[in-house]
């Protein structure tokens, strides 16, 4: 395409909320094949909350005192669902839940959870599959973590001091239009994939719901480079869509990497594209954009 059809591709994109950092991102996107979805926060809305919980019947205050004085060190979109929920549930100060107890040595677990050693005692929150596999969950937590991940349900365990003390199950409602904007990019002869940190159950059903033609679950934050790379070897070019800090390393593999907006400043860098819009609709438009652009349709 010419310099100046260039220009007015960029121009049109930013009119419609599709912010082009450059005109190379717009002729990657022209030989697209294969469109990757992030899950928390691209397919949905990345508003998690507890939907169920599985909890001793006692002495609930002080353990959710120390899972907030945790997961307030954590920026996760679960971890904000989980302190939604303790400020709900204790009575003294909602606001001031967690910031009472002594916390050292915390390390945040991308793809996994966190840990640190909380009121001198050390404790996890984590997946559940991160948990299984480093704890036996007993026959109760496990079949109570099956049927909340059937209800699509990102479920993660409190392991304190190296016992499974309570499960917590999160909800993350699907965006409205989702189901319409992976149907848009089929029409535009795109092979769509879910791509996920979370659990294969919930993820699966999520991927059927809004109709992706394929999902990659349980995929931990660094390979998911590996995942677009792998593509990439096998021929297709490939477009990323994400938010999060996750995301970072495979927009930037990506032949083209889209940021939704409420994406952090990392994934924005590392993104070709930026959405600064509300809809996920813009993702197709954004591809039918440089198709246009480059003249490949008129
Ligand atoms: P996604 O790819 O869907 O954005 P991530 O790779 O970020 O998911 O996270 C995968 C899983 O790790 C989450 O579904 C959750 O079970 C667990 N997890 C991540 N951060 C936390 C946290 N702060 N506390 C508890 N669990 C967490
Ligand atoms: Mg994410």
């Amino acid at each position: 395409a010419t310099p100046t059809a260039l220009m007015v591709g960029i121009g049109r994109g930013a009119r419609l909320g599709i912010l082009v950092k450059g005109h190379t991102a717009l002729e990657a996107s022209g030989s697209i094949d294969t469109v990757l979805l992030d899950k928390t926060g691209t397919v949905t809305t990345g508003s998690l909350q507890v939907a169920q919980s599985w909890l001793p019947k006692t002495h609930c205050g002080e353990l959710f005192e120390r899972v907030a004085a945790l997961e307030m060190r954590s920026e996760h979109p679960v971890a904000r669902g989980i302190l939604d929920f303790v400020r709900s549930h204790t009575e003294a100060g909602e606001q001031s839940a967690g910031t009472a107890t002594e916390i050292s040595e915390v390390e945040v677990l991308p793809g996994v959870g966190i840990e640190g050693v909380v009121g001198g005692k050390p404790m996890a929150v984590i997946s559940a599959s991160a948990a299984a596999e480093r704890i036996d969950l007993g026959l109760e937590i496990d079949s109570w973590v099956r049927v909340q991940a059937e209800a699509q349900r990102t479920v993660v365990i409190v392991i304190d001091d190296g016992v499974p003390v309570g499960a917590l199950a999160l909800s993350d409602d699907i965006r409205p239009d989702a189901t319409a904007s992976v149907e848009q990019l089929r029409t535009l002869g795109l092979h769509t994939v879910l791509l996920t940190g979370d659990a294969s159950s919930p993820a699966g059903v999520i991927a059927e719901r809004i109709g992706t033609d394929n999902v990659i679950a349980e995929v931990l934050p660094n390979d998911k480079a590996a995942v677009v790379t792998s593509l990439q070897e096998a021929g297709h070019r490939v477009a990323m869509v994400g938010d999060g800090i996750n995301d970072a390393s495979a927009l930037a593999a990506a032949d083209l990497g889209i940021a939704v907006v409420t994406g952090s400043d990392i994934a924005m860098k590392s993104a070709d594209i930026i959405i600064v819009r509300g809809d996920l609709g813009a993702i197709a438009e954004s591809i039918m954009l440089s198709r246009k652009t480059l003249g490949t349709i008129r």
